[in-house]
């Protein structure tokens, strides 16, 4: 984007000194911008690839034995909006509907039911959305995800300064991760 902006900016400097002709600079249209990133990481949710059977009401990550008889590509995008359900058993990536901005201090995401999530809401992944400052909602009861290291043994907030200082960090819900993990003494992330 901002290198688009300098090529109109020199271009019209070029154009303005010269005062030769004016139309000559539209052959010269810079090719489409590439996808913001924040925009990107905000919308996630289509980008990532799931699976559903023909007649399940949950969907999967690729590689689970529900799969073996029926499976279809997806994107969590659109399992949201058909209200289907994470498998137990493959535990694919869980999405959540994300309500506030940058702006408001009510940075909450949601499950699909809940009465106090109102105005707009992104559908995002949880980790993307843990990832992004949003914070699980009390009165829905949404899953809360911290964070584990590769060596590590404790899991994190993913905020912790325990996180930037690691090569890789995997994302996992609360549930999960205080059967294997303990909780970080640094971050005190909720047990
Ligand atoms: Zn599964
Ligand atoms: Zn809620
Ligand atoms: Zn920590």
């Amino acid at each position: 984007m901002r290198k688009t902006g300098l090529l109109a900016l020199v271009g019209g400097l070029v154009l303005g000194l010269a005062a030769v002709c004016v139309a000559a600079d539209t052959k010269d249209a810079p090719a489409a911008p590439p996808k913001a990133a924040a925009a990107a990481a905000n919308n996630d949710a289509s980008s990532i690839t799931v699976y559903v059977t023909e007649t399940g009401k949950s969907y999967h990550a690729d590689g689970c034995k529900f799969l073996a008889k029926s499976k279809k590509a997806t994107t969590l995008a659109q399992v949201a909006k058909d209200g289907l359900s994470p498998c137990s058993v493959c535990k694919p990536p869980q999405y959540v509907f994300a309500t506030g901005t940058d702006k408001d201090k009510n940075k909450l995401y949601h499950l699909a039911a809940c009465k106090t999530a109102k105005g707009t809401q992104a559908v995002m992944s949880l980790e993307a959305a843990t990832l992004a400052g949003f914070a699980p909602c009390a009165d829905c009861k949404a899953p809360l995800m911290v964070f584990v290291t590769d060596s590590g043994k404790s899991y994190h907030r993913a905020e912790c300064t325990t996180l930037a200082n690691s090569k890789s960090k995997t994302g996992m819900l609360l549930e999960d991760a205080k059967k294997s993990y303990k909780p970080c003494g640094t971050c005190k992330p909720p047990e």
